[in-house]
Order: C-alpha cells, then structure tokens, then sequence
C-alpha cells in the first residue's frame, strides 16, 4: 500500500511514488487480482482482436467525465497519450501550431512526427511556450490567487479580478500575436496543477480565460491530467474540474493503472472522427490485461472512498506544512491541493531564491535516512513534491511532517553553525 521496502527490509513511507504510478497502494490486491485473472484468461494485443474488456473500461472511465467527452482511446504511457492528442488536434483544426506553458511537462514527444500517418498535414506540430502563470515564483502573484486552504505568505492586491491571472493571460495574448503570425491555433495543452513542475498552480480564472482564446482562435484545449486526475486534488475527480474548465481532449496515465503501463486520451465524437483521416493504431493500448486494470483502480477509488481520502488527509498535511512554512526560513512555500502538494524551499523568504543542490539533498537525504520517501521537483530541483499514494492515513501524514520538522531544524542549525 504506502510502504516500501529494501533490500534489508527496512520500511519506507513512501510519499512520492503516489504520483509515479500508484494511485491506490503498492500492491493492491484487487488491482493485483484484476491482473492475474486477466492474465489467466487471455492477454494479447488491441489491434487485430478486440476483447470486451476494452468496452468496458472504456464505458467505466468515460461515465467518470462530463459532457460529450465520451470516445476513449488507450495507449500504455503519459507520452503516447499527449502524442496522439496533438495528433487529434491537428487533423480537427486542420493547423499545426501548439501552445503550452513553461515549466509543464508533458512527454518526451517525437515518434509521431517520424512515422507515416498517411495524412495530409506536416507530420511535426510547431510549439510555442507561454509564460508559467506561477504566482509564488513568477513575476506577478498573490497569495488569494490559488485555489488551495493554504495560503503564501506573499500580500495579495487582487481586489475581486485576479491581477496575475489577467497579466498571465496579456503574456498569452503576446503568444498568438507575435508567434502565430495568423494567430490560429492546433492546441493549448496544460496540466491542472504542473507536476514535474514542482506542484504549481496557476491563479484563479487564468485557465479558464486561456481556454476561452484558444477556441476563439480555432484551437482544441488539451487538459494533462496524468498527475492530477483520478482523485488526487481531493475536491474533484479531475484537476480541470477546479478550474471551471471543460477540455476538449483529457489524456491520462500513471495512476490509471496503479503500476501498470496504461494510458488514454478521452475526447469528444467530432474530435475521434477526424483522427479517421489518418493511419492510427497502438499495440498494446488497451490490451485485456490493462483494461482489466483500469477496471480495478477505478473500483477501488470509489468502493475505497480515495478521493475524499485525498481531500481530508490531503487538507490536514497542507495545514501541518504550512505550520512547517511559518516556522523555517528556508521553506518558501507550501501549496498544492488533495494529496498534490509541494515544498518549495529557498534560501531565505525574502529573496526566493532556490535553496542550494547541496543543502537540498542534506534535508531530503535526512529524510530518506528518517523513513520517509519524498519526490523532487520544479525547474531549479527545489521543491520537495509530496504525491502519497491516496490510502495514507492521517498518522502517515503526521509521520511525514514529524520527519520533514527534524531534517528542516537539523539543516537550520548546521546552516548557523556555518
Ligand atoms: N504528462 C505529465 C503531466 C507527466 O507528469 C508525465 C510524466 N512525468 C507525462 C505526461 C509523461 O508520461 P510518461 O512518462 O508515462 O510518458
């Protein structure tokens, strides 16, 4: 579930791999059952014989989405889902110009633009990169901006309309009218929350106006849920959902199968159709065995109750961290949302600036030495990212804080012995 263990069988809480891939817990004996049955019975590939499972996951997982976002397509990584996104985007717009933020991650993209798809656009989409709306990092912030229960500590001057959000969205306005000469538009893809990013979370309002100009200018808006999707932002099933927005494409991975490789893309039926333009298929997306998976972990979020797991527990480690914030110097920021969250410590408040490699691996070494397994993230490397797998329990979380509380005090001392 939580735990992991080494070579000596030491026990490890493992914070981090929640995000990885484990949704639901290392091990999950009903995701494991799901599996082996599978397996017992028939696995072999999606692209010459289709098995039921396939329509079943694929109805279970798009009854989870709103709106006409109802045709699912699966593939076996976060890559290859944003890939054939892309791909989906271009045909449907007929352009080829993609927008995402800085900082995102979203794949290490390529194999389409080498492979035939017998269609009649240029193979490799052109991309453009908008200012990350990061309101603690950033240019431009507040500390009202996030939709989070725990608040920065930088003053906030928004009265009512999100200052950072409006000056975000000037910076993606540039975008179209200096970088697409004809200001149309494939794709805007972002992620709900930046993962890899470091658990950034943009100021209120800004997704939902970005969205509002890319389909003013043609374009189809491409929510990455692989990190935050399924639960983990406690007050929804899906990040987009906190920002009011409804994508015209969703793609999903990790934590879709618990471990597993499996992946999707959902999309609306006017988007599916014009993938029919080109040549599509994918091995073993979707094979009986993933979506024997996917069945599972779906099962187990609801019988499980995670989600609203991923809220409580969630809200109350983001409050104990904050406590964390308010007491070190180096700790800049707490933020996040659910069991999404981020550390992001500096040299000092005042100046933001990213706490040094070397210090930073003192404090997550200490803690990897204390039992507690953290992730690290952000541009910089400087943020510690906390993404538990959703079955933790409060006493996991205070464990957690307990432990991250000694290495901060024990860097704190040796940093004024020096
Ligand atoms: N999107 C996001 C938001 C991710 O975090 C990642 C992986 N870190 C990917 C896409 C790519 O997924 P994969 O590694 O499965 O290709």
């Amino acid at each position: 579930m939580q735990w992991l263990f080494d070579h000596t069988g030491r026990r490890y809480l493992d914070m981090y791999g929640g995000i990885v891939t484990v949704s639901v817990g290392h091990c999950h004996p009903k995701v494991t059952a799901a599996a082996v049955e599978q397996m017992n019975t028939l696995s072999h590939t999606t692209n010459i014989y289709y098995h039921p499972k396939i329509h079943e996951y694929a109805a279970a997982l798009t009854a989870r989405l709103p709106g006409d976002l109802k045709v699912a397509y699966f593939v076996n990584s976060g890559t290859e889902a944003n890939d054939l996104a892309i791909t989906m985007a271009k045909l449907y717009t007929r352009q080829t110009d993609v927008i995402s933020l800085r900082n995102g991650y979203h794949g290490v993209m390529g194999p389409t633009a080498m492979s035939t798809w017998r269609h009649d656009l240029p193979l490799a989409p052109a991309f453009h990169h908008a200012m990350n709306p990061d309101v603690y990092a950033g240019l431009w912030g507040g500390s009202n901006c996030r939709d989070s229960p725990v608040q920065t500590n930088r003053a906030c001057d928004c009265t009512g309309q999100c200052l950072a959000a409006e000056k975000y969205y000037q910076q993606l306005e540039e975008v179209f009218k200096y970088s697409l000469p004809r200001g149309r538009v494939a794709a805007f893809i972002a992620e709900s929350i930046q993962g890899v990013g470091g658990a950034v979370q943009f100021p209120k309002g800004y997704l939902k106006k970005a969205f509002e100009l890319v389909r003013i200018n043609g374009g189809v808006c491409i929510s990455d849920e692989v990190q935050t999707g399924f639960g983990r932002t406690g007050e929804h099933f899906w990040g987009f959902e906190g920002h009011g927005v409804r994508p015209d494409i969703v793609t999903m991975a990790k934590g879709i199968g618990n471990g597993f490789p499996l992946a999707a893309v959902v999309t609306t039926p006017a988007i599916a159709e014009a993938l029919t333009q080109a040549l599509h298929f994918n091995t073993f997306g979707g094979n009986p065995v993933a979506s024997a998976v996917g069945l599972a972990v779906l099962d187990v979020i609801e019988t499980e109750r995670l989600q609203r797991n991923a809220a409580s527990v969630g809200t109350h480690l983001l409050l104990a961290l904050a406590e964390l914030r308010d007491k070190f110097e180096c700790v800049g920021d707490v933020r996040g949302k659910g069991l999404m969250i981020a550390v992001e410590l500096v040299r000092d408040k005042e100046s933001r600036v990213p706490m040094a490699n070397k210090h930073f691996m003192d404090i997550w070494d200490h803690c990897k030495e204390m039992g507690l397994l953290l992730g690290r993230g952000g541009f910089n490397g400087n943020v510690l990212r906390v993404k538990p797998p959703m079955c933790i329990t409060r006493q996991d979380a205070d464990f957690a804080v307990a432990v991250l509380r000694r290495a901060l005090q024990a860097h704190s001392e040796k940093v004024r012995r020096v």
